[in-house]
């Protein structure tokens, strides 16, 4: 099998590649324990650090984790647990292929691991779809809106960008994290699907494993209580930085934003919180919000794990609590069953007892 399908088990050809080596997926689950594991870590790694974890040093083993790693997803049977698995995986291929580009010294050898840009536009049929130009590439509008409507930042929006003649032009950058979008689609597609029994049975354990990890998390749990007091550092950080007025980067925004969301308060609400920001900007924050909700976009967001919030060095002022939980929905959630609940007084009733 070839290290390229490992790498991007998700390719066409690596489909390929699985079916005609006429892998039967009952045995490979009953009796391939290595393939089973790495197929657990890229679910369980994708719930807790946004990526699908170390790449097992067997091609086959890699390779066919993959499509076992979609039976685990469909067996957990979750709508977040698909989303969060299909953008781990695009996040992990992004990496691969961003390195790939970039590595320009890789000796061809019989079996190259790497992609070219040219073949991932063919693999997701866009090479017509995006054209080269002097300051970077033109996407036909056509080809663009499927894949940047998963991306919450307005600067996606097409009323943002300089439409021309039926093509929208984009930087380098840009094209790549369309590229990941196509990847993430693919990824998506067809999940959950129905499994068969032998295979659902040999997998019961560790679906369980995933489930106790999902449920850990609390990303699927119904909050809905606003007490900013109990807010986790990170997001007590974000949201004094915006009430300051200060600038926050798009994923600083999305994290506060996405959680504010998850923990039950509206659009206005949040714009409301926001407001106190000089430089607050509502049109802006209505979009951001009703499409982190799934309001305005195919996906409802979740806020980011603490793993992901470390990368973005968005994770500060940690605490004795922090070192304990994987998740600020899960800080969140810890201290609010810490607290009596006659002593929790939800914001939105303060507010309006004020306006009263
Ligand atoms: S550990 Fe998690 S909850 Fe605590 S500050 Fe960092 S990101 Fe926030």
């Amino acid at each position: 099998m070839q290290r390229l399908h490992a790498r991007y088990p998700f390719l066409e050809g690596a489909r390929d590649a699985v079916a005609t080596q006429a892998v039967d997926l009952v045995t490979v689950v009953e009796q391939e324990r290595p393939v089973v594991e790495r197929a657990r870590e890229r679910v369980v790694a994708a719930l807790e650090e946004g990526d699908v974890g170390e790449p097992s040093r067997d091609p086959r083993t890699e390779l066919l984790s993959y499509p076992v790693a979609r039976v685990l997803v469909s067996l957990a049977d979750q709508r977040v647990l698909v989303r969060t698995y299909a953008r781990a995986e695009a996040a992990t291929a992004y990496e691969r292929f961003v390195a790939d580009f970039e590595d320009t010294t890789e000796l061809k050898s019989v079996e190259t691991s790497g992609v070219t840009l040219e073949e991932l536009l063919s693999e997701f049929d866009l090479e017509r779809a995006v054209r080269e130009t002097e300051t970077g590439y033109q996407v036909g509008v056509g080809a663009y809106l499927p894949l940047a409507g998963d991306l919450w930042e307005s600067e996606w929006r097409l009323v943002n960008r300089a439409l021309e003649r039926g093509e929208v032009p984009v930087d380098e950058d840009e094209l790549l994290t369309l590229v990941r979008e196509a990847v993430r689609e693919r990824v998506e597609e067809g999940l959950p699907f129905d499994v068969p029994e032998p295979i659902a049975e040999a997998l019961t354990d560790d679906v369980e494993e995933i489930q106790e990890v999902l449920a850990e998390l609390d990303l699927t749990r119904e909050i809905d209580t606003v007490v900013p007091d109990l807010f986790p550092p990170c997001m007590t950080a974000l949201l004094d930085a915006i009430q300051k007025g200060e600038h926050l980067p798009h994923h600083s925004r999305f994290a506060i934003t996405a959680f504010l969301a998850s923990i039950g308060m509206s659009t206005d609400e949040i714009v409301e919180l926001y407001r106190v920001n000089s430089t607050f900007g509502e049109e802006m924050t209505r979009y951001q919000t009703d499409h982190i909700r799934g309001e305005s976009s195919p996906t409802e967001y979740s806020p980011p794990s603490c793993a992901t919030m470390v990368s973005y060095g968005d994770c500060v002022n940690k605490d004795d609590l922090c070192e304990r939980i994987p998740h600020p929905m899960a800080y969140y959630e810890r201290r609010l069953d810490e607290t009596d609940d006659d002593e929790l007084e939800d914001w939105r009733e303060t507010v309006e007892s004020e306006e009263a």
